[in-house]
Order: C-alpha cells, then structure tokens, then sequence
C-alpha cells in the first residue's frame, strides 16, 4: 500500500556515525545525501545534518512553497535541533552559534548545476557570538561576508547583469580595495569586512527592495526553496537535457553543520582523488590550502598545494619550482600535519575499499580535527576510467562484468580521439604552460565568451575561469584554457567530465574581456586568432597545430579483449576504403557492413566518368562511361577485400541522390561538355532533366539499378572479379552484394536476377568461382512490412535505419536540421531520432521486419548499417532485437563492441 504524503518520512538525519539513509537510497535522497548517510555509517567523520528527500522537490513544484513549508516544518525543527545536541550549539544563538550549509544533491552528480549556501544562520548579533566562540573577529565578520554575497547571489538572484559585468558583490569588494590600496581579499580589516556587510545589505535592499533576512529561519526556508528553483534553472535543465535525465527526478536538499577550514593555520581545506582522475593511475592525490574556505581551493585565487609529497614534488617540476622553495612555500599536507594526513590517508581508502570505484572527496581540517565533507565516484578522462576499471579488476576489487559495466561506451571516444602530431608539433611555438587539467589535443579559434563558442567552427574558449554559466560554451568548444585555477577548478572538473581538453591555471595570461584580446609576454592575441593545447602536458601553443589519430594499446586493449569473451552479436564496420577497412579492422571490425560505392566516386579523376555516365543519354553512352569506372571499382574493391581479408564485406549497389554528382557551375558544365562531345545547352539541359523536387525519395537506390540494369552489370562485374582475384592469390573473400531502397519484392528479384546472371557469366569467362549472397537494406517502412516476402529471396537483411527514420518519421535527412533542434529544446523530441534510434517508432519496425524475416528463414542474418550502429542505447537495441551484427563507423567500433557485451552482460543480471 502507497503511504499517504502525511506519513511519509520527508527528512532523513545522519551524523555520530548513524544514519537513517544509506547508499540505495539515491533516487530520494540524491546522490550527496545518500553517501553523507552512507559515510556516517560506517564511521567517516561527517559533519551532523539533513536531507529533505527529492519527493518533497517534486510535491514542491506541483504545490508550491507554503504547502510544502507546511508539510515538512516539524520533521526540518526537529532535525536542526538534533544537530545543535550534536555539535553543542544552537542555531541562531548570540552565545554560541551553529552555523549550517545548504547544497542540492540530485540523484547523479551535476557539476555546478546546483548552487551552495555556506554559513547559514548568521546574523548581526550571531557574528559578535561567533567571533566571541572562535576567538578570531575577523573570521567571523569574514564568513558574515561571504554568507551574504553567497546568499545574495544564489538565493536572491543577484548575479551580474551582464556577462561584461561583475558581480555586484565583488565589485563593492574592489571598490573598498581600490579605496584601501590593497590587493587580496585576506588583507580586509575587521573594520573593512564590517563596512562590506553593511554595504553589501543595502545593494541587497536596492536591488530586490527587501531588507536582506536577518532572521536564521527564514534565511533556511529561503535557501531550501531556493534549491528547489535551481532545479529548473536555465543551466539544470540544460544539463538534464544534454544527459536525458527526466524531470520528475528532483533534487534533494542537504542542510549540515558548518565546519571550518579558515580558523587559523591549524585549519584547512582541500579536496581528494583516491586515483588520478586524469591517467587513472593508483596514486592518492589532492590540492588544499591552509586557513581557507572550500570554494577557495577551486576559484584558483590562491595557489593550491598538493596533498602529498609525491604529488608535490611531481608539480614543482612541472611548474619549475625549486626543492627548497616547495618545502617552504607549497609543502604537501602529508610535510605539513603528517597525523592529519595519516588520518586522511586512511578514510581514502576505505572510502575507495567501501565503493569499490575511485572517490572524489572533499574535506576540512577545523582547528586540527578532520571532517569529510563529501565522496562521490570520481569524474574521470576517458583514459582513466579504462585504466580503472581494470586495475580495480586486477587488484581484484570487481569481477570481470562490474568491469566492463564501468566502461561509458560513449567516453572510449575520448581515446580515439585525435593527438598532436609529433612532427607537427616540432615547430610549435609554445607561448605558456598552464596545467594539464584534462588530456587530448585541441585546435581552433580564441573565443572569450561562452555563449560565442559556435562562432567558428573550431573555438578554444579562454576564460579568466570557467562558471557552472558557460557549460553550454564548454561543450561546443573544442578546447578550454583559463588563466587561473587548480586541477580541481570548475574548468578542470567539467571538461574531464565531458572529455574534453583542457589546460587550466595558466598564470601568464593576461585577459582583457572588454577589449577581447589575450597577453602573453607582451604579445597580443585577438578574437579569431588560432591557439591550441596539450591537455596532457599543459602547454600552450601559437597558431593552429595538425593532429594525428591516437593509437590502441593496454588497458584498452584488455578492455576490448574482455569485450570480445562476452560479446554474441557482432561488430562490423561502415567503410569506403581499403585505409578505412584496415582503421577499422585494427579496431576490431569482425567485416564490413556497409559499402557506400558512391562515395567512391567522389575524387576528382572518377567523378567525371560518373557524371558522363549518368548525364548519358542512351545505353551505348551510358556504358562507354561504366566501362571507364569497372577498373576503378574492381581496384577498390580487391584493396577493401584484401583488408578485410577473411572476413565478410557487403557491398552495397549504387545508391546516389543524382543531384549530388551533376555538375551545377557553368565552368564545370563547359568542361563536361568539351570531354563528351556535346553542347553546353545540351549539359544543361540533362542537369534541368535530372532535377528533382525531393531527391532523398527520388531515382535512387535500386530505382536506378532496375532502370539502368547495365549499372548492376558493371558493379557486380567488378565485385566478382576482384574476388576472383584475390582468391587466384589464395585469399579467403566473402562477399555480400546488398541492394538498397527495396520497397517491393520485384524491386529486389529483378535486381538479384541481374546480379546472379552476370556473377554466372564472369564465373564462365574465368573458369572459377566464389560464394556470395546478395541481400536487402530494410529502409523503407514498406520493406518492414513485407520482410516475410522478400526474405524468401535475400540472403541477408540489413536495416539501414537512416532511410528509415526519415521515412517513417516523414523528416527529410536533408531539411531535418531546420527543425530538429527546436523541437528538441522544447522538449518535443528528446532527442535526435538520427542519432539515437527512435525504439518506440522505428524500433517497431525494425522488431516486425526481423521477425518476419525470420519467420520464413529462422537463419536469415540480420544486421542494422545506418549511423545508429555505433551509437550505445540503439546498439543494445539491435542485441535485444536478435540482430547478428551493427556495422559503424571505423572509430565507433570499439564502442559497439562493448556495448554489445554489456548487453549480453545487462540480460544476465
Ligand atoms: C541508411 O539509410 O540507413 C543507410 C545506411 O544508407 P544511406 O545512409 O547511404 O542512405
Ligand atoms: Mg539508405
């Protein structure tokens, strides 16, 4: 029985090493408020609090605030009050203050997405207690300030009014600065932080026309509510629809005692990596920073120092930073307070050992005691993650499945992606190193603003640093730098997690938002200008540098190994060329499964003799110009069987949109003209002719083969004799001759008549033979439908899925782009049914056609070669579906292949 709203438990406690959560309780408790309950369990130092769950977020939205206030007000007194016996202190006390933080915490962890109040409670009266209990004045009118401008910001919306602009708050600050003559925020006088308060209040009041609330409780309920909101901020909803998580998720609310790193030099904060988030080495590793604040460590103000001494000393080498002024500017904490780093040393690992994943923590040492704020699984490159899962594998801590499911099909891209060419990067030019916060290989044009990311095609953003606001920015950039801020700054965490390069923390940068332009010793750079970056070195350099394709090697190698034990359903790969088969072979394509023969009449010496084939206006024209390309197709396609030798390979008959190939400028026309013989208007009048109102569902496909069969002829000519071929080499071949757009039987039995007849006839004039089959795509809705009739006949199906969405969604492949991404940010689609099959709709076609297709052939081979074949939600589709194999794009390959042995993996559970 469903409990009523009354009955439920809306807020759950943890602290004192018990909680009433644990680590399953994710989806109501988010992420962060599960691991607080889970962490306190097990006797990690967490710091007393709450959790309002993510139910009382979506009650929230459907009534409102003063219901929700209403419904859950005793559960939040009670709690509070259970943190004052814990921590011997009262909230909104004159004595002896507690002091608490609010964050969100959805189900998964969204960087940035949701906004952080610290110090809540605090009043003009609880700071004179504050500063009475600590002992330190200038602490407590320090976090009086603070706690305002968070305040003022997150909960009462007062952020910049431009992106030009600065916060209100820090402008204040630089103001008093100016006026002081001093530099950093640290050098406020107790006077100067009191003056910030004041006048911090009275913008609160001319801004929003209310006084800013001095009364604890309602600065908690407003921070709560304002949780809430963030929920459906402009950036959350943003984040949620780039990952496809639902709406009605929520987000829970975690109030906890505050704790602090600034009370002196015998406090600290930092945050943690149980393994290298960047290599997925085993080496605990960390920043923090004496007598600071958490968000200190991150906003890069202050250089962080490493946690521990291997760590230290890794980074004064890269930052050219002699022994003997590490040790006395930047020692590690394990130099430092070598007990509180033992201590530290030891939560690690248990948190790792408890979670069996790498753990991103967060910490604070308050007047010599250690509390961990928070764990998580730590975001990672995709070089990491691989490295990870197979060394926790080896260390023995997951089997061999866990390992394979910690593998996000879509972050094994990353290691494909292209490196800097070593050659090319000889005559690099490197104006300034930052730090490498996230690897790979970037080129492209400075850009200074996150929201003109996409004026250029490839954009570098360069930001001072990076906020939760230029998400958007980030992911569209190819690159991101930013002059200041550690390995665990915004820039650097974001960009790992999204796999993208990244330099952070390149102190030499000089950059002027006003004037776009960026200062490096003294020489400029503008707008538009190229630069690129190493994000695994740091380096930063002139001018636009050439990549190279990455290779495979270790662990990815054993991951894709593990892959291939579980994997049923194949891997084959899209492929034009003998280079393309061999990429894709090397990346463990098991054949190929598609073989665009158009595309291999692009190059500039055979689009000619395509062009005069197909303006031609008889047969005898028409095969004068074939004759021309048979050596050329029968050449490419002994290169692509010799690549894939052993394996099978379709090749698919032409299937060209006719106006991508015609000539449409006069000057090419005149050209084509002279080489045929005819006239001009004669050129022109068979481009008018071949013009068509929608090419993607006009003469093409077998529409072309079945009304110029000598086209059939040539092609199969020169498949059969390649094969030939190479078999008088002693290769193995194995051809699949498919024929695409069958909408009817017929379509495909006079196309197979053709292709079996001239196969016989070159098998006579040889004197040999090979075996081969000739199939079907499954592209048009119709061929769906009658797949039990034309699989008496094919050999083989194979759903080309891109035909297919368009025609069963009606959605021109050409013209989709207009509206596709409208449709999607007004959540009429989620997402783009070219990219990620449409299960729902198309999938059922593609369920129906296998199972009629089967029905007359229980062994007919079913394959999909349309671009979801590599995609990872479409691929375990294709598994479930009782396919023999996707075929994709060489760099995909890796990703099917995995994908296919999660599936595999998934159905066993
Ligand atoms: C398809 O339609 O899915 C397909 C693979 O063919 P093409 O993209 O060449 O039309
Ligand atoms: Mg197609």
């Amino acid at each position: 029985m469903e409990l009523l709203e009354a009955e439920k438990t809306h807020v759950y406690r943890f602290g004192n090493k018990s909680a009433d959560g644990n680590s399953k309780m994710r989806n109501l408790l988010g992420g962060k408020g599960a691991n607080l309950a889970e962490m306190s369990s097990i006797g990690i130092p967490v710091p007393p609090g709450f959790t309002i769950t993510t139910e009382v977020c979506t009650e929230y939205n459907l009534l409102g605030k003063d219901a929700v206030v209403e419904m859950i007000k005793s559960e939040v007194e009670a709690s509070i009050d259970n943190i004052e016996k814990l921590m011997e202190s009262s909230f909104g006390d004159k004595e002896n203050p507690l002091l608490v933080s609010v964050r969100s915490g959805a189900r998964v962890s969204m960087p940035g997405m949701m906004d952080t109040v610290l110090n809540l409670g605090i009043n003009d009266e609880v700071v004179v207690g504050l500063a009475k209990k600590t002992n330190n004045e200038h602490f407590a009118w320090d976090s009086y300030r603070r706690f305002i401008q968070m305040y003022g910001g997150v909960v009462l919306g007062m952020k910049p009014a431009s992106k030009e602009d600065i916060d209100p708050f820090e402008e204040i600050m630089e103001n008093l600065k100016g006026k002081r003559g001093i530099q950093l925020d640290t050098e406020f006088t107790v006077q100067d932080l009191k003056d910030l308060v004041y006048d911090f209040k009275e913008a609160v009041k001319k801004r929003t026309g209310h006084h800013f609330p001095s009364n604890p409780w309602d600065q908690l309920w407003g921070a709560i509510v304002a949780v809430f909101n963030s929920w459906n901020g402009d950036r959350a909803i943003y984040y949620r629809n780039m990952h496809g998580y639902p709406e009605d998720w929520g987000t829970a609310v975690n109030v906890q005692a505050m704790v602090y790193g600034n009370m002196g030099d015998n406090s600290g904060t930092g945050v943690c990596f149980t393994r290298d988030a960047g290599t997925g080495e085993n080496v605990f590793n960390g920043e923090y920073l004496i007598n600071a604040q958490g968000e200190d460590v991150v906003a890069g103000v202050r250089t962080p120092q490493q946690i521990t001494k291997l760590g230290s000393q890794r980074w004064a080498e890269l930052a050219k930073i002699e022994e003997t002024e590490r040790l006395e500017k930047y020692p590690s904490l394990e130099e430092l307070m070598p007990s509180i780093y033992a201590e530290l040393n030891s939560y690690q690992q248990k948190l790792e050992d408890h979670y069996r994943d790498m753990q991103d923590m967060e910490f604070t040492i308050q007047d010599g005691k250690l509390w961990i704020l928070q764990t998580r699984n730590g975001k990672r490159t995709g070089a990491a993650m691989v490295k990870i899962a197979v060394d926790l594998l080896k260390e023995g801590k997951i089997n061999d499945k866990e390992a394979l499911l910690r593998i996000e099909p879509n972050k094994l891209d990353e290691l494909l992606h292209p490196v800097f060419d070593p050659k090319a990067l000889k005559s690099a030019h490197v104006i300034a190193q930052g730090l490498p916060a996230s690897p790979g290989a970037a080129t492209g044009k400075i850009v200074f603003f996150a929201d003109e990311a996409n004026k250029f095609k490839n954009s570098i953003l360069v930001r001072i640093e990076t906020s939760p606001e230029d998400l958007e920015g980030m992911h569209i950039a190819k690159g991101i730098l930013t002059a200041r801020g550690g390995m665990t700054s915004h820039a650097a965490v974001v960009a790992r997690g999204m796999g993208k390069c990244c330099v952070s923390g390149a102190g030499a940068l000089k950059i002027n938002y006003k004037a776009r332009t960026l200062t490096v010793d003294g020489h400029e750079y503008h707008e538009g200008d190229w630069i690129s970056l190493n994000g695994s070195t740091g380096n930063i350099i002139e001018g636009k540098v050439a990549t190279r394709e990455p290779e495979l090697t270790g662990e990815f190698a054993e991951i894709m190994e593990l892959s291939d034990k579980y994997a049923v359903m194949k891997v084959r790969t899209n492929a034009d060329t003998p280079n393309d088969a061999r990429v894709a072979r090397s990346f463990g394509a098991q054949g190929i499964g598609l073989t665009r023969t158009e595309h291999m009449f692009f190059e500039v010496d055979r689009i000619k003799a395509m062009r005069e084939m197909i303006l031609a206006d008889t047969v005898k024209g028409r095969k004068l110009a074939l004759q021309e390309l048979l050596p050329m197709q029968r050449e490419d396609f002994e290169g692509i069987f010799e690549a894939m030798e052993g394996l099978p390979v379709t090749i698919r008959l032409l299937d060209p949109p006719l106006h991508e190939f015609v000539p449409h400028q006069l000057a090419t026309q005149k050209e084509l003209a002279d080489e045929m013989h005819i006239s001009l208007q004669a050129v022109k009048n068979k481009v008018a002719e071949l013009e068509e109102f929608n090419p993607m569902l006009g003469h093409r496909g077998c529409r072309l083969g079945n009304t110029y069969p000598e086209i059939t002829e040539m092609q199969t000519r020169a498949i059969i004799e390649a094969a030939l071929n190479l078999k008088e080499k002693g290769m193995t071949v194995v051809p699949e001759i498919m024929v695409p757009l069958v909408g009817t039987l017929k379509e495909f039995e006079a196309q197979e008549k053709i292709i079996r007849e001239t196969a016989n006839t070159v098998f006579k004039e040889r004197n040999d033979k090979v075996e081969f089959l000739v199939g079907t795509m499954i592209e048009i809705p119709r061929a769906a439908l009658m797949a039990d009739k034309i699989a008496e006949k094919a050999d083989f199906f194979s759903f080309g899925t891109n035909d297919l969405t368009q025609m069963t969604f009606g959605y021109s492949r050409d013209d989709a782009g207009k509206f596709l991404p409208i449709y999607i940010q007004k959540g009429i689609l989620k997402v783009d049914p070219f990219e990620v099959l449409d299960q729902e709709g198309v999938g059922q076609l593609v369920k129906l056609g296998t199972e009629r297709g089967r029905s007359v052939k229980p062994n007919l081979k079913v394959g999909i070669c349309g671009e979801h074949g590599g995609e990872p939600s479409s691929v375990e589709f294709c598994y479930n579906t009782g396919m023999n194999y996707v075929s994709c794009s060489p760099f995909r390959v890796p990703i099917a292949r995995l994908v296919s042995a999660q599936a595999v993996i998934k159905e066993r559970i």
